[in-house]
């Protein structure tokens, strides 16, 4: 059978389609190639949310026309993901060597597409129609897919490792158009995966060995918001699964640390947490990407009475002044975001708190950035990610006047960088001495002979252990605080 090698670029949505991508074509006989010069295939999973995520695969591709192709021209090449999404024929009239576009709700059409590329019935394929249901076709995992093709064995010598964390995703598209994202065009309207396929897919990962699951969507707070998927049900009738989201309200809400609350009103995805705490085994659960929109009292009243839920909030606030805020229409202010972060911080002392920040968004001023520079010391991030603003085709803020010079981009760049630098020293120094729980993951990137496990605040800790110690939750003492990394010793317990 023809082998496929999968480059991806961007984010942890497309690592997760990427995956589901290779373990469909897994199911269908194909082999993964361990690299992209003996691949039968070579699919590039693109990225559009910055122009050089877009121009790297291009870049690629021209490459792989040019190198792979002059000495074996049987190869397939494919675009697949948001690129392929937002420019579709396009691709193939720049770069006539491609034979496949496989746009972003189309990831599960990937072995039919390549089957007819292969076989000589199709010469190319541009496949980018948006496809109803499509949200409940990225459920394969690979679990051992990067393991057994990089040959890894575990401790005892037979087979490749267990994966300890894994994604799942259980919605797609966006509906909030902040006007400089381009993602509400590459994957399309908001669509939600039901509960019951959500927690029986958490409940097979659990079942081979994973210990903590990541909720994945692009804005998953709104998962449910608009409607669910169709889910089958006992007696092979198939329902709303949105009436089986009301049927899971509950009136009163018994908290994990005693005493009843007032009834609160539960939203689908604090109901999808509550589903999927239940299933026995799960150690960790987590999500990505929130909006603090998102953040009702129900959501923080979850982290008060869900021990699963880690202590561990991505919050992207992008910029700290109203003003912008709203010219990105973000739909929150400044004050709202603060007020979120006290909330957390009561709900769960010791929360570890992230965010994005883009910088040099269009219009804004010297002024405006120091209010973000501000919100950024007052809210003492574990961490952040910074963008420089990066204009995309197509979106609103790319038409806005007052376009921010690449100069000054770079230079408060630089300057939220050092904050943000500073604050995270701070604050993983003052973790040395302390004990603390990580689940181990398996061995560090950079010292295969150390292990890494993460605390539940998502931070990674690197210690002297072994195999055995992979999927196990170890308290750990840091001795040592690097930069955004910790060191500790396993805690040897008298
Ligand atoms: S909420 Fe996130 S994914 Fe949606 S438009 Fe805004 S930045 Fe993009």
């Amino acid at each position: 059978m023809p082998s496929v090698y999968i480059k991806t670029y961007g984010c942890q949505m497309n690592e997760r389609d990427s995956e589901a991508v290779a373990a469909q074509l897994v199911a269908k006989g194909y082999t993964l190639a361990p690299s992209e010069t003996v691949a039968d295939v070579i699919l590039l999973n693109t990225c559009s949310v910055r122009d050089l995520a877009e121009q790297k695969a291009l870049r690629k591709m021209e490459n792989l026309a040019a190198e792979i192709r002059r000495d074996r021209p049987e190869v397939v090449l494919g675009f697949m993901g948001c690129m392929a999404q937002s420019r579709g024929q396009e691709l193939i009239d720049r770069l006539p060597d491609v034979d496949l576009v496989l746009g972003t709700q189309k990831f599960h059409r990937a072995a039919d597409c390549l089957d007819e590329i292969l076989a000589g019935r199709r010469d190319k394929i541009v496949d980018v129609a948006e496809e109803p249901g499509s949200e409940a076709t990225i459920r394969e995992h690979l679990l051992y897919g990067n393991a057994a093709k990089n040959g890894a064995v575990d401790g005892a010598g037979h087979g490749p490792p267990r994966q300890v964390s894994a994604y799942v995703s259980i919605m797609q598209g966006c509906n909030q158009y902040c006007t400089f994202c381009i993602v509400p065009y590459t994957r399309g309207a908001e669509r939600s995966r039901n509960i019951p396929d959500i927690v029986a897919e958490c409940r097979q990962l659990v079942a081979q060995s994973v210990k903590e699951i990541t909720l994945l969507g692009q804005i998953v707070t709104s998962y449910g918001k608009r409607g669910l998927g169709e889910t089958a049900v006992e007696g092979g009738a198939s329902v709303l699964a949105s009436r089986l989201v009301s049927s899971l309200a509950l009136p009163n809400d018994t908290g994990a640390h005693g005493g009843t609350r007032p009834a609160l009103q539960k939203s689908p995805f604090v109901q999808l947490l509550d589903a999927v705490h239940e299933i026995e085994g799960l150690e960790r659960i987590r999500f990505t990407s929130p909006h603090p929109k998102g953040y009702g009292d129900d959501l923080i009243a979850a982290y008060a009475r869900l021990p699963k839920l880690v202590e561990s909030a991505h919050l992207p606030v992008q910029s700290g002044s109203n003003r912008v805020l709203k010219l990105m229409h973000r739909g929150y202010t400044r004050e709202r975001y603060l007020g979120i972060v006290e909330k957390l911080r009561r709900a769960r002392p010791g929360i570890g708190i992230t965010t994005d920040i883009i910088v040099g968004f269009p219009g804004e001023t010297e002024d405006d950035f120091e209010q973000t520079l501000a919100l950024a010391r007052e809210v003492q991030f574990d961490n952040a990610y910074i963008f420089k603003y990066s204009p995309r085709r197509d979106t609103p803020a790319a038409d806005l006047p007052d376009q921010v010079p690449q100069k000054i981009r770079e230079e408060r760049n630089q300057r939220l960088l050092e904050v943000i630098n500073e604050i995270g020293k701070r604050k993983y120094s003052a973790l040395v001495g302390r004990r603390i729980e990580i689940l181990v993951e398996g061995p560090s990137k950079k010292n295969p002979a150390r292990m890494t496990g993460r605390t539940r605040c998502k931070k990674i800790v690197v210690f002297d252990g072994s195999e055995r110690h992979r999927g196990h939750s170890l308290d750990v003492k840091i001795t040592r605080a690097g930069s955004f990394t910790l060191y500790g010793d396993p805690v040897i317990l008298a």
